[in-house]
């Protein structure tokens, strides 16, 4: 009987296996065509002066909708265009499209919004990236300064020594570099040393029981206090509540952005938000 459920149990794991395969199959094959159709827009959520609730940026967030697949989220396709080898050209393309769209907020009059893009291992560990940034950044007259990159330390394990160099270069150009995702992994205490950073980004996990897990509360308020101590500048993620909000104002964070203050947002409507200046919350 054993032996039989066993069999069972392995027929119906590789059928899924193969229905999830096929399924990544599907999504890379539309993955590879997403630039060339033009099915990719970039949104944009607000990070806040926690104290004001005045608008100091954004953090660009990719959004795909697919001509076949429909709309697919970024933790469903990034990994897979990571996978296939095409995060890069991905990747050179939010770049391109986020200074290019700045450089207008700029212009506009909004002078002190700095935007941030997300980046991954695969860029991060490629040579040339840092003077792939260099070359956006002039090319699209923006100053390094506006211009936020985000990583997290799985992006910095892949090739430390090379991403260190790189993030020192690009530091010193003035583009502001965060540790992204801050706590969910294991050895981010060494990179906060290491690395050229502005500023971490308390990872949303940490923050969703805050303030009824005593744990959760101690471990960032620690967290805090690390940041402080080592001359890091910290925003939190994923704010949803107003007691969380107030929690983190009482804390020396500085920024924060969640769903409490806005989601991610087209250009037009990010705008929009930049004219009002100061983001009331939601609830
Ligand atoms: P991330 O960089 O940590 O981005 C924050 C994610 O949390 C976003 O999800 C955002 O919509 C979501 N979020 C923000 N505030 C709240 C909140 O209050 N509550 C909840 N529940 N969620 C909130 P999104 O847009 O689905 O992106 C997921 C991840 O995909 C990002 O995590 C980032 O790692 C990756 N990603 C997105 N765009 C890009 C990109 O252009 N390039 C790369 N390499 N990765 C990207
Ligand atoms: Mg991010
Ligand atoms: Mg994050
Ligand atoms: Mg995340």
């Amino acid at each position: 009987y054993a032996k039989h459920s066993g069999k069972n149990t392995f027929k119906f794991f590789s059928v899924a296996l193969n229905k999830e395969s096929e399924q990544k199959q599907k999504i890379a094959r539309q993955l590879r065509k997403a630039i060339a159709r033009n099915e990719f827009t970039l949104y944009f959520q607000p990070v806040v002066n926690v104290t004001t609730g005045a608008i100091k940026g954004a953090e660009a967030l990719l959004r795909w909708n697919s001509f076949k697949l429909g709309n697919i989220e970024p933790s469903v396709f990034i990994p897979i265009a990571e996978e296939i080898g095409i995060i890069t050209s991905i990747g050179e393309w939010v770049l391109f499209e986020v200074c290019k769209q700045n450089k207008r907020w700029q212009d506009l009059g909004y002078t002190t919004i700095t935007v941030s893009v997300n980046i991954s291992a695969k860029e991060l560990s490629l040579r040339g990236f840092a003077k792939l940034v260099e070359r956006t950044l002039a090319v699209t007259n923006l100053e390094a300064k506006y211009l936020g990159l985000e990583l997290t330390e799985t992006a910095i394990k892949k090739d430390p020594e090379l991403s260190i160099q790189q993030l020192e270069y690009l530091s010193g150009l003035g583009v502001v570099i965060a540790l992204d995702d801050f706590g969910k992994g294991y050895s981010s205490m060494s990179y906060l040393r290491k690395l050229q950073l502005s500023r971490i980004k308390i990872d949303r996990s940490f923050i969703q029981h805050i303030p009824h897990n005593r744990e959760d509360t101690i471990v960032t308020n620690a967290i805090v206090t690390l940041a402080n101590n080592l001359g890091l500048k910290i925003t939190a993620e994923g704010i949803e509540t107003k007691e969380q909000y107030e929690f983190i104002r009482t804390t020396l964070t500085d920024s924060a952005q969640g769903f409490y203050f806005s989601r991610a947002v087209s250009a037009e409507e990010f705008a929009l938000l930049l004219q009002k200046g100061v983001l009331p919350p939601s609830h």
